[in-house]
């Protein structure tokens, strides 16, 4: 479960950043996922909820926006959503091999008090 890495990592940069804006606890840390990463939100969640007890980011919310997949096309320059696994373009009907966005797994932001 890759997740508990990534929880690690996300620990680690919302306790940084308490304690460099002298803040008691850590409330809440957003997140972008895409569909591709690879992540489940229920792990990511668990497993950060594990690893921040008896820390300031105990109790903290993961606040997950999932991205959806969007393709371009190098054809007729659309972006759309495939529907499930068919990157076709809904507009000239070439495949694209230009995934867009999906793959993220961003830190927005990190909200201490
Ligand atoms: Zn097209």
């Amino acid at each position: 479960m890759h997740e508990f890495g990534i929880a690690d990592g996300l620990l680690k940069v919302a306790i940084e950043t308490a304690e460099r804006s002298n803040a008691s606890r850590v409330e809440q840390v957003n997140l972008k996922i895409g569909a591709l990463a690879g992540v489940v939100d229920e792990a990511l969640i668990f497993a950060f909820g594990a690893l921040s007890e008896d820390t300031l980011a105990r109790n903290a919310r993961l606040v997950i926006e999932a991205i959806p997949v969007t393709c371009y096309c190098e054809t007729c320059a659309t972006v759309f959503e495939p529907p499930r696994f068919s990157y076709r373009c809904p507009t000239c009907q070439t495949l694209s091999r230009s995934v867009k966005t999906g793959r993220e797994l961003q830190l927005v932001s990190i909200e201490v008090s």
